[in-house]
């Protein structure tokens, strides 16, 4: 790792390989090539971005906890706050995953009911066959 100078915005940063500018820039660099190649119509569409851009004006959309449709898996019609046209937006919900040895207390309250109640018919297949 090695400390360079950002081409962008001049500020020292860590770089790992060969970039040039530092995330921030590179974030923002790589927004601004999208846009560009959506103005000049060389792109109708963005693909698997973590942000949701506007394919008509190119625009970063925002949203905030009340757009149910950045969060909701499935295909949405979305219309542009920027440019007002409308768009579809894909939306895929990504999941994350975590493991621990302990099983889910609902799982351990329902086998313990099972359980229970094949004591209980056992008890009676008992005194049946005592009978
Ligand atoms: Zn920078
Ligand atoms: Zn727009």
């Amino acid at each position: 790792m090695t400390e360079k100078i950002c081409v962008r915005c001049g500020k020292i940063f860590k770089s790992y390989f060969y970039e040039t500018m530092c995330y921030k820039c590179q974030t923002e660099k790589n927004l601004e090539d999208i846009k560009e190649s959506i103005l000049s119509g060389e792109a109708t569409s963005t693909n698997c971005e973590s942000d949701v851009i506007c394919p008509w004006c190119g625009e970063v959309i925002e949203g905030d906890c009340e757009t149910s449709e950045f969060y909701e898996d499935g295909t949405h019609v979305f219309s542009c706050p920027e440019c007002d046209k409308e768009f579809t937006l894909s939306t895929s919900v990504s999941y994350a995953y975590s493991t621990e040895r302990e099983l889910p207390s609902y799982v351990l309250r329902e086998r313990e009911i099972v359980r229970q109640e094949r004591l209980k018919q056992q008890v009676t297949v008992e005194s049946i066959e005592r009978g």
